[in-house]
């Protein structure tokens, strides 16, 4: 089993930390493979991926980013090339398939961090996020992900280094490191109210 950490954002949207420092805690916390899901590019993954051939770290790199859809935020894997935001789920969902890529609807439901509501992107999409680390909907998205038998992913939604691996996925070793995103299993814990409290205020230091 590879220990996957799907969903975290560098500074090149907006996360703490750079893409180095995320990658030196991936290692640090046993990551076997990691995605730089950040919104609408690619860029984290790009750097991440050249750090690590670089420097012949011991992680893989799944390509992938955050695309903010009409609807709601959907990660996507297995891409190289920035997808354009503000399209339907329906066509971000072709744009990633033309791209070699597959779709999971991020933390579904909740409104407040632009989580789809709409039960159609849940048909359309290749899996579901149905453990986010800072949501409080994650009890309706699994619900509705195995009523459609979707496949289930967790995501950390790290905003800096410290949150890499809160939410572990537990990905089987095939050949094809995509296509065993529809086989994880995962593990995790809600952020406490302390830790988002903390990463807002430094949000508002950075603003002021
Ligand atoms: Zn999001
Ligand atoms: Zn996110």
């Amino acid at each position: 089993m590879l220990r996957a950490e799907l969903h975290v954002h560098s500074s090149l949207s907006d996360g703490r930390d750079s893409v180095r420092k995320i990658l030196e805690a991936a290692l640090e916390k046993g990551i076997n493979v990691i995605s730089i899901t950040d919104h609408d590019t690619v860029q984290g993954s790009l750097e991440a991926i050249d750090i690590v051939s670089e420097e012949q770290l011991p992680l893989k790199v799944l390509p992938g980013c955050e695309v903010t859809a009409s609807t709601g935020h959907v990660l996507v894997y297995g891409v190289v090339k920035d997808i354009e935001p503000k399209m339907s789920v329906e066509e971000t969902f072709i744009a990633a398939r033309e791209h070699g890529g597959v779709c999971f609807l991020a933390h579904p439901f909740d409104f407040i961090r632009k989580g789809s509501v709409r039960l159609k992107d849940f048909h359309t999409v290749d899996g579901i996020e149905t453990f986010n680390a800072k949501s409080c909907f994650n009890f309706l998205a699994r619900r509705y992900a195995k009523k459609l038998s979707k496949p289930e992913i967790a995501g950390s939604d790290a905003h800096s280094a410290r949150a890499v691996g809160v939410a572990v996925n537990y990905l089987p070793e095939e050949a094809d490191l995509l296509r065993s995103l529809f086989h994880a299993r995962y593990d995790g814990r809600r952020v406490s109210i302390r830790e988002r409290l903390a990463f807002l205020l430094f949000r508002l230091n950075r603003r002021l």
